[in-house]
């Protein structure tokens, strides 16, 4: 069945995925369905499976080339273009990804509007063979950016010179771009979970977690290495130790039909154990494909249960802004009936670096 067809089956009444300019979850929805990366498309799935794909000009020719779906060439103004071919109709729309400002466009073009919430989510969490291999390759080229880096001397260069070299390194290595902005944080700036880097030379003693990804034929690595720059206490020795146990706690954990919040708690309970949960103020780990944040999550409110076939991330970390240090180790896995494999496959034996 094609991916269209699965989501035929699960509705009742027509559906509008739309990818409106900005709105990056309805974009990833409209290319899991139909292969198209546009800025401005829109398909709409009957219940017995046809498809009409809405663009614009800069986007026809291509999606003319596309099997299963029916072009329909509409302005730019997409959703009030779509509106007005609608009209009349009850059509489900995906509230997470339509603009209030959409919304009544699609209203006061006289559509009888109805919210839905996660289909497409839903089934773009469990991949299929080709997404998986897909995101081999990003976390092989991940894995290949991180081992370059580790050859690199971090001390005397800054945060934000070294987030570009790992930047310019995944493009280099054949990425369309980052799934999102290298994170390098050394010391104090590691302390915050989504460090920012900074124009600071970096002194040696200290941690660096690195966090970076990339795009690659549409889908995203995700990894978190952390680094020791020299030679470093024994209390951060005992902190990495501490992460690395939670981290492999973590990765023990994941299989098909374990909980997300389970899964969280097997590596939170060492750190907790530790007297430490407070500084793990994050969960564990979230699902990665077309975007870097998707389902499902693993983090103790989490209600999902993991099925085979879903990729997450494995990350607990441990912030201290009093004593300016931070770690966080992260692996992407796909989930299988047994356990899990992994994909990002660099070393984390603490990596001393010049
Ligand atoms: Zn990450
Ligand atoms: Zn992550």
């Amino acid at each position: 069945m094609t991916r269209i067809e699965r989501l035929a089956d699960l509705l009742d009444e027509p559906l509008l995925v739309a990818g409106p300019p900005y709105i990056l979850g309805g974009q990833a929805n409209v290319r899991y369905l139909t292969g198209l990366a546009s800025s401005n498309a829109a398909v709409l799935v009957e219940p017995d499976g046809s498809a009409i794909l809405y663009t614009d000009f800069r986007y026809a020719n291509r999606a003319r080339g596309i099997p299963g779906v029916e072009v329909t060439e509409v302005a730019r103004g997409l959703i009030p273009a779509v509106g007005e071919l609608l009209s009349g109709r009850r059509i489900g729309f995906e509230e997470q990804h339509l603009p209030h400002a959409l919304y009544r466009a699609l209203v006061e073009a006289g559509v009888d509007a109805q919210p839905t919430s996660g289909l497409v989510e839903g089934l773009r969490a469990v991949k299929d063979a080709e997404e998986i291999e897909a995101l081999r390759r990003a976390s092989a080229l991940s894995d290949e950016v991180f081992a370059a880096l580790a050859e690199e001397r971090f001390s005397g260069r800054s945060e934000r010179e070294l987030a570009w070299w790992i930047e310019r390194s995944f493009r280099e290595g054949g990425a369309s771009g980052v799934s999102f902005e290298a994170v390098v944080g050394a010391g104090a700036t590691a302390a915050s979970p989504h460090a920012v880097p900074g124009d600071e030379p970096i002194d040696p003693g200290v941690l660096v977690v690195v966090d970076a990804g990339c795009v690659l034929d549409g889908y995203c690595s995700d990894c978190t290495r952390t680094f020791a720059v020299g030679d470093i206490s024994e209390r951060l020795h005992e902190l990495y130790a501490l992460c690395l146990e939670a981290q492999l706690a973590g990765l023990a954990a994941v299989a098909t039909g374990v909980a997300g919040r389970d899964a969280d708690a097997a590596s939170r309970g060492l750190i907790e154990a530790a007297g430490l949960g407070w500084a793990y103020g994050h969960g564990m780990g979230h699902g990665v494909g077309l975007q870097i944040h998707e389902a499902p999550t693993l983090r103790p409110e989490s209600t999902d249960v993991l099925e085979a076939g879903n990729v997450v991330s494995v990350e607990p970390g441990i912030y201290l802004p009093d004593e300016g240090v931070g770690v966080r180790i992260e692996d992407l896995v796909v989930v299988t009936d047994g356990g899990c494999e992994r994909l990002t496959r660099f070393a984390k034996e603490l990596t001393t670096v010049a």
